[in-house]
């Protein structure tokens, strides 16, 4: 029971990393609040774990942030999960695919934390910490990768956000840390590989860019989650932490 007591929401839970993140945190004793924009993705996320509330929460829609902020009880770890990946490079991408790309990968967890953070910092106050984990990608600032021009631009902005909160209010009480994973086998990344013109060579293109020759699972993911959302890593801030397979080994 490594969350024992703490409060957490997380974005983007109906599926993938998200999904597996709200009943990781459950199951190690969060009160999980579990938002996504799609209402049947998250319609049984409550009946897995009865420790899980869902809510239908558009991050793109800066007023459905703070009725959401407004709604919830102080947090003490906040998981901006949601993200998106454009295809193409610099030559393929229109202003409306940067922007859409900016805005939910980046400005919704401007919005995110901006909102959530006084109720943080009042639990950070009482408890002495409270934790901020952002979704970010080891294609960002940390490696560059064919195809995703407005991806890697906007996660290695996950990862400058994250450093200015955490530096921000690392005397408060307040971590901030952004999880930067490799290729994990999730609904969108079978999308991708199944809008591929060969989807069979795309699958393979995609492990063989993983030294340990496989794609992560989700479960490969929320030990960090936890641990990072965890008084665990009370000593931790301000860092991109990889959970990559090796790829940037
Ligand atoms: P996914 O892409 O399969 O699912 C994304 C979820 O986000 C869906 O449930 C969807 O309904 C929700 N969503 C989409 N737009 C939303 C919005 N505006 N508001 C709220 N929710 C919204 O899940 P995934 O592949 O696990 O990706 C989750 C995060 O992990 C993303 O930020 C992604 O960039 C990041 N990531 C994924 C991989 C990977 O290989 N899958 C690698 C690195 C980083």
């Amino acid at each position: 029971m490594r969350l024992e007591g703490k409060t957490i929401l997380i974005t983007a839970a109906g599926q993938g990393i998200g999904r597996a993140a709200a009943l990781a945190c459950a199951n190690e004793g969060a009160i999980v609040h579990a938002a996504d924009i799609n209402a049947e993705t998250i319609a049984n996320l409550g009946a897995e774990n009865p420790s899980i509330t869902t809510h239908v929460l558009d991050v793109t829609n800066p007023q459905a942030i703070l009725d959401l902020a407004a709604k919830l009880p102080d947090l003490d770890g906040l998981f901006n999960c949601a993200g998106f990946v454009h295809h193409g490079t610099i030559l393929d991408l229109s202003d409306e695919d940067f922007e859409f790309s900016m805005n939910l990968n980046v400005t919704s967890m401007v919005r995110m934390c901006r909102a959530f953070l006084p109720g943080m910092l009042r639990r950070a106050e009482a408890t002495g910490s409270a934790s901020i984990l952002n979704m970010a990608s080891m294609c960002s600032n940390i490696k560059g990768f064919p195809f995703r021009l407005a991806y890697g631009t906007t996660k290695a902005a996950v990862n400058g956000l994250t450093k200015s909160i955490a530096s921000d209010f690392v005397s408060k009480g307040i971590r901030c840390n952004s999880l930067n994973p490799g290729t994990v086998d999730t609904p969108s990344l079978r999308g991708r590989i199944a809008a591929a013109a060969d989807p069979v060579q795309a699958e393979k293109d995609f492990i063989a860019r993983q030294p340990m020759g496989r794609l992560a699972t989700v479960d490969d993911m929320t030990p960090m989650i936890v641990y990072l959302l965890s008084d665990e890593s009370r000593f931790v801030s301000g860092q991109a932490l990889l959970v990559d397979g090796g790829v940037t080994i």
